[in-house]
């Protein structure tokens, strides 16, 4: 395995990674409030654009070449980087994957995303798709907690995997995972949701990653659409994606695009969140 450049941030500058961190998670705020059957990918996305600059940041995904939106909207069988669109309306029922992130003008980063089931539809359906979602935010918890304690930066992967297999025969995506983020979005190290055979990078402080499990209720495998954007499931089993940008530092841990830091998802494994001092 190519060696990985990990770039370690200081506490001032994790600090500065929570600005974009909380404004990322006012946007997908925003954009979890406007969902409800009728309304149109692209509305969520100029609901997320508007937030972002209100709050004096702008959008990084469009920095990314070639994408032109804010958000990411992935419905039932998409898992990721789906479009926004004026003509993608939103039905009862739907499981939603909101992917969004936010720069600050100091040129630091927040990534985060998570799944939603459109209210009003088949109950039967709907719960089964919010055991989908509960089953990957649930793999996501279990992974930070894991990067609380961990030494080798796999053994977020491992709990993650673990989480997943615990709650039932799900696909966990092989080719998508998370990453680094800081003045870039996307940097080393990579984050398996998956054992990998190697234990990864030594944990040190100043790790700040994004951790996104993507999960299937059916196979793994995935294909790209037309619009070479769009990941979707080829059994087309519905799918969910959740994500938080996470510092792990001198004094603990702190999941920078949660407004919480973190508390409520990490209460359960007895773990509480540190700020970093300013
Ligand atoms: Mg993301
Ligand atoms: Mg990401």
């Amino acid at each position: 395995m190519a060696r990985e450049r990990i770039s370690h941030k200081s506490d001032s500058e994790i600090l500065l990674m929570r600005e974009a961190g909380l404004i990322t998670a006012a946007a997908l705020n925003a954009v979890r409030e406007a969902i409800r059957p009728g309304v149109s990918t692209l509305e969520l996305d100029q609901i997320a654009d508007a937030k972002i600059k209100s709050l004096g940041g702008s959008s990084n995904f469009k920095l990314v070449p070639g994408y032109h939106h804010t958000i990411c909207s992935s419905i039932n069988d998409e898992v990721v980087h789906g479009i926004p669109s004026k003509d993608r309306i939103l039905e009862a029922g739907d499981i939603i994957s909101i992917d969004c992130g936010a720069i600050i003008p100091s040129g630091w980063n927040g990534d985060s995303a998570f799944s939603f089931v459109v209210p009003g539809g088949d109950p039967e359906l709907m719960a089964k798709r919010q055991a989908l979602s509960d089953a990957c935010e649930g793999s996501l918890w279990a992974g930070i907690a894991a990067l609380a304690s961990a030494t080798r930066l796999n053994e977020v992967g491992r709990a993650v995997e673990k989480a997943i297999r615990s709650k039932g025969a799900f696909g966990i995506l092989q080719d998508y995972i998370g990453h680094g983020v800081g003045r870039s979005m996307h940097e080393d190290p990579a984050v398996f949701n998956y054992q990998t055979r190697d234990l990864g990078p030594v944990v040190e402080n100043g790790l700040v990653i994004a951790i996104e499990p993507m999960i299937t209720a059916g196979s793994q495998s995935v294909k790209i659409l037309a619009d070479d954007w769009t990941v979707s499931t080829k059994d087309g089993s519905d799918s969910s994606h959740w994500e938080h940008t996470v510092a792990r530092h001198s004094g603990g841990i702190w999941v920078l695009t949660a407004e919480d830091g973190g508390a409520a998802g990490l209460a359960p494994y007895g773990i509480t969140p540190v700020p970093v001092k300013s």
